[in-house]
């Protein structure tokens, strides 16, 4: 068993569960295989179960943590040659200047309760990231590596399938954390594409969303008030079609027309 920091009642609305299992911790360790000399920072260390581990292999690693308590307590356990503590939220915090002279790599045991926004904001910077790691909601995770034609696949695929190589690693029970929390969890590994396809990030954004917005609609019913059906038929997509079986590339394709034309 991971040693669990005494006094410390896991916070709620943080997202506290803290890993318990070093079976668990060390396959996550293994999973990213961190070395010297690369920039690693870990979201939410908590109780630093997979943080020693990182640092056991890089040496020196750096951590953004919002809890103030936790940020304290790591700096007490750890030098400043092993561990730089950021005590800050890992949504407002500036990735692009941290990863601007070196690129990084990103792990972490998610807060759950925030994973798709930070998924989101890191897919922003993703051309100076090395990989991610991390471990989600297994239905988050599920969705993030849906094929086009399954149940989950829907907005969170596709606007991550056009940033990321994804795999999804392995399951982890709710035994292994303290407290367990009620879903399965998955480690996902995420690697940035090196030249994603290029199309207005914030047409794309909005071809995507509404695309979904209703997933039993067609796309004709969709996106009847923005998109002409001949604009989806010029895409490659059907307009009797529904969003969960367009490929990414049709989106792509869709969203270069709309933002072409100017509506
Ligand atoms: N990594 C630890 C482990 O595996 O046991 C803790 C994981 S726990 C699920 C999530 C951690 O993220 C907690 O330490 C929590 O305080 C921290 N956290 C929650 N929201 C955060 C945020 N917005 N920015 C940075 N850290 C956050």
């Amino acid at each position: 068993m991971a040693e669990v920091l005494k006094h410390h009642k896991a916070r709620k609305r943080f997202g506290q569960n803290f890993l318990n299992d070093d079976f668990w911790i060390n396959k996550i360790a293994e999973a990213v295989d961190p070395k010297e000399g690369q920039k690693i920072i870990e979201i939410g260390p908590g109780q630093a179960a997979l943080t020693k581990e990182l640092i056991a292999g890089a040496k020196h690693i750096y951590c953004v943590e919002i809890d103030r308590d936790l940020a304290a307590w790591l700096r007490t356990k750890f030098t400043p040659e092993q561990l730089t503590v950021l005590e800050a939220d890992a949504l407002k915090f500036d990735w692009r200047d941290f990863a601007a002279e070196e690129k990084i790599r990103v792990v972490g045991n998610l807060p759950y309760n925030i994973s798709s926004p930070l998924l989101f904001k890191l897919s922003e910077i993703s051309d100076r990231v090395v990989d991610q790691h991390f471990m989600l909601q297994k239905e988050v995770v599920d969705r993030m590596v849906a094929a086009p034609g399954s149940k989950a696949y829907g907005r969170l695929s596709v606007m991550l399938q056009r940033k990321y190589r994804m795999v999804k690693l392995f399951d982890v029970p709710p035994e292994a954390f303290t407290p367990a929390p009620k879903v399965m969890s998955s480690v996902v590994r995420m690697i940035p594409i090196q030249n994603p396809a290029e199309v207005d990030e914030e047409t794309f954004h909005q071809v995507v969303a509404a695309s979904f917005a209703m997933r039993r609609k067609t796309l004709k019913n969709n996106l009847a008030k923005w998109i002409s059906p001949e604009m989806m038929e010029e895409a490659g997509i059907k307009p009797e079609q529904r969003a969960e079986s367009v490929p990414l590339e049709n989106f792509i394709r869709l969203a270069r027309l709309v933002h072409a034309a100017g509506i």
